[in-house]
């Protein structure tokens, strides 16, 4: 047995298909320059026309956001100065079209990868791709296509790119293993998306695996079998059979309310990016929508900020598909992480603590005022949430709805219909303002917390950085109690808390969760089904002691004892 990671939930039993891409051998060779020219000519259409293709498959699966990494390789490989170097390498040099395309293509790997940002870092992936889709067309040898899988198969791989995961056919590709990669890798990211079991990091598997052999896929362990014996087989047989049944007992819990045994209600609610996303909150009985991250937009705009109709055909389009449900959108957050190709941000020492959100969007109130105006038209249909990112002051809050609402009284100056009971928060992820909060919460309509940078900010650890991960505690008392300050405080004033960061799905936090009382629970949309089982499993009586002793403890690990006894109750 091989033991790697569990990247995506279930089990698989197939066979084998071992996805072997052909090796090249490039080699610097005198060639005609013209001849050369025409080659590449020709297959760089080919090229363009293979990602797009694959695009198309992938677009029946895949939401707008893991689209969007095709749409960069389009761009790559329709990119005039990517081919201009080229032919100019293939004129001066006199050399073979693949080697001028490899020699360019390493240029700019090495330039994106000494690059300290990891938005940059990633294209470097990106342009290996491209590259290697180019040469193999130059060199006319065909990359296995994984959409034209005709019987059910487990993949084995040393990683999946961008192409292979967007060409998977759920018919046909019931898992897959790779051998590096870790949780957030981007075939990991895939895979949950695609709901397709998945264990990457599984150090071995190529040298053990052969196309053909049977394979056991245990994705709920990290685990893998070649070869099982009948009885072994019978074993994952049940234990799939079993997850299987816990899938459709969760899907029965839909249209269910999310309730404790002892009748306190709260709300699941999804967390989206693009207009996408929708559905699968609806399919996974969201209650409406606790986080539209609407930077998304923004950062797949090519030239310039989005503008006014663009942004309002997009909230629209949410609010109508959550068929007035309640869907809070956040106002732009950039920065930080997050780059804008159209846009050069100042150089900082520490960009999560420098010019990002509502900072940003307070500097330039030209750019927030047009997505302001597009959130108020498309309140008119449905029920809308707007909650500013970031917000560490009182002022900063007060000079945010004062935009908010100058431009509210222009629409309707101008005639405009716009919603009369859109609410107006802020999100909590600095640790002042949850020390503040019950002062903010006499003129906010409400909370959500945002653990992601709410513990990174309280704990001082990088959230990106794997060398401070220990320090990324959400379940620290020191965590729990900026918790119980943002919802207490928000109760004071008679508002509501939700939550948006990670550790609003996270089955652990769950029960101290309910018993701080927080009332919206914002996930991702695959996990609103367990976090209901769990929540209308448990007694918010004991959930509000349970939270108690929870905030008396010295640790984190003290934390988790007392939440796994109370989960095996
Ligand atoms: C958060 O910080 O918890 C959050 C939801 O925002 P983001 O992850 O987009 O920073
Ligand atoms: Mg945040």
């Amino acid at each position: 047995m091989l033991k790697g990671i569990a990247a995506s939930q279930g089990i698989a039993i197939a066979k084998v298909y071992k996805l072997e891409p052909p090796v090249l051998n490039v080699v610097k060779k005198e060639s005609n320059p013209e001849e050369e020219i025409g080659k590449l000519d020709v297959a760089l259409a080919k090229t363009v026309a293979d990602i797009e293709r694959i695009k198309e498959v992938a677009s029946k699966n895949l939401g707008e956001e893991e689209l969007a990494i095709f749409d960069a390789h389009l761009m790559m490989a329709n990119d005039p100065e990517f081919k201009d170097q080229i032919v100019a390498m293939i004129q001066e040099e006199k050399v073979n079209a693949d080697y001028a395309a490899d020699v360019v293509a390493t240029n700019m790997v090495n330039m994106f990868e000494s690059m300290e940002d990891e938005y940059f870092k990633a294209r470097a992936a990106d342009v290996r791709d491209v590259t290697y889709r180019l040469n193999c067309n130059l060199a006319g040898v065909e990359i296995p296509n994984l959409s034209t899988l005709s019987e059910p198969v487990v993949i084995v791989a040393k990683d999946l790119t961008p192409s292979d995961t967007g060409s998977l056919n759920k018919e046909f590709a019931k898992g897959f293993v790779t051998e590096i990669g870790g949780r957030t890798s981007h075939s990991a990211i895939m895979a949950r998306s695609l709901e397709i079991p998945a264990v990457v990091g599984t150090k071995g598997i190529l040298e053990a695996a052969k196309s053909g052999d049977e394979i056991i896929l245990d994705a709920l362990a990290g685990e893998v079998l070649l070869n099982p014996t009948a009885e072994e087989k019978a074993m994952y047989e049940k234990k799939a059979e079993e997850f299987q049944k816990e899938k459709d007992a969760l899907k029965a819990l839909k249209d269910e309310p999310s309730v404790s045994l002892d009748g306190h209600r709260v709300e699941l609610v999804g967390n989206i990016g693009s207009v996408e996303d929708v559905a699968g909150v609806l399919e996974n009985g969201g209650e409406g929508v606790g986080l539209f991250r609407t930077e998304f937009l923004y950062m797949q705009s090519e030239e310039d900020f989005p503008d006014e109709e663009t942004q309002f055909e997009a909230y629209k389009a949410v609010l109508e598909g959550m068929q007035g449900k309640k869907v809070v959108i956040r106002t732009l957050d950039i920065g930080g992480d997050k780059k804008l190709k159209y846009y050069q941000f100042a150089e900082e020492m520490n960009p999560f603590l420098g010019v990002r959100a509502v900072r940003f969007c307070l500097m330039r109130k030209d750019i927030f005022r047009t997505q302001l105006r597009a959130l108020l038209r498309a309140s008119a249909f449905g029920k809308l949430a707007i909650m500013f990112p970031m917000i560490a002051t009182m002022n900063e809050f007060r000079e945010a709805k004062q935009v908010y609402n100058e431009e509210r009284e222009k629409l309707i100056q101008e005639g405009v219909k716009v919603g009369d009971d859109v609410e107006v928060g802020i999100m909590i992820e600095i640790p002042a303002a949850a020390v503040l909060a019950d002062r903010l919460a006499k003129e906010v309509d409400f909370f959500s917390i945002g653990t992601n940078d709410l513990v990174q900010y309280s704990m001082a650890a990088d959230r990106m950085s794997e060398n401070v991960s220990y320090l990324y505690q959400p379940l620290n008392p020191s965590v729990l109690r900026l918790i119980k300050m943002a919802i207490d405080g928000a109760h004071a004033s008679g508002k509501w808390c939700g939550m948006c960061g990670e550790m609003a799905g996270d089955e652990l936090a769950a029960p101290v969760l309910l018993g701080l009382g927080l009332d919206e629970f914002s996930m991702s949309a695959t996990s609103i089904l367990g976090a209901r089982k769990i929540i209308n499993n448990l007694n918010y009586a004991e959930m509000q002691k349970l939270a108690s002793e929870a905030l008396e403890q010295d640790t984190m690990e003290e934390v988790v004892a007392l939440v796994e006894k109370a989960l095996q109750k």
